[in-house]
């Protein structure tokens, strides 16, 4: 059985966009899933601490045959093998993969939680998704584009498709 995961990509270190297109080919070729549709590229101002770059944001719809801490392990592995460093709480980084929906799972546990907490508050997050999929909904019914519309202004901007050779 397979499910439709979006994961949130977000990175503000060494070349972001180039980050987020290499993961979006490391995700598509994780075991036993396959890559939907992958979302436009954003530009966005940090949450948190403002005393670095903007981030490039988006998302990836997936359908997975993977648990979800399954793909939680793939999302960190990816995370690591692009020289992620934990230094402080929504510091910079060179790549942040994010769980968002998974499915109609509702899960709290100390490694996952699902659906990501912080979606309704970032636009960074809610309007790739919204790209991916207009109708796409949480699992209690709200609407990601009611959320979207209710969310907070990071200031996004939709950044051009990258050049390819
Ligand atoms: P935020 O979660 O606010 O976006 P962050 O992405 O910077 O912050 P990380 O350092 O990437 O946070 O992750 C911290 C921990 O969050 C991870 O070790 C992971 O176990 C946990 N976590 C809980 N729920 C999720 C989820 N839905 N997706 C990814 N990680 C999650
Ligand atoms: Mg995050
Ligand atoms: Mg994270």
């Amino acid at each position: 059985m397979k499910t439709d995961a979006f994961i949130g990509l977000g990175s503000n270190l060494k070349d972001p966009a180039a980050q987020l297109a290499m993961a979006v080919a490391e995700l598509s070729a994780l075991p036993d899933t396959t890559l939907v549709a992958q979302s436009p590229f954003y530009a966005s101002s940090p949450v948190g601490p403002q005393d670095q770059p903007d981030f490039v944001n988006g998302a990836v719809w997936l359908s997975t045959g993977l648990a979800p801490h399954t793909l939680l392990d793939q999302l960190q592995a990816i995370e690591h093998a692009h020289g992620r460093e934990r230094l402080k709480r929504w510091g910079p980084r060179t790549l942040d993969l994010d769980l968002l929906v998974f499915g109609n799972l509702v899960l709290n546990d100390n490694r996952l939680t699902v659906p990501h907490l912080e979606l309704p508050n970032r636009d960074f997050v809610l309007q790739p998704l919204l790209d991916l999929k207009p109708d796409l909904a949480l699992p209690d019914g709200t609407s990601i584009a009611t959320l979207r519309e209710q969310c907070p202004d990071n200031r996004l901007r939709k950044l051009p498709p990258p050049d390819y050779p």
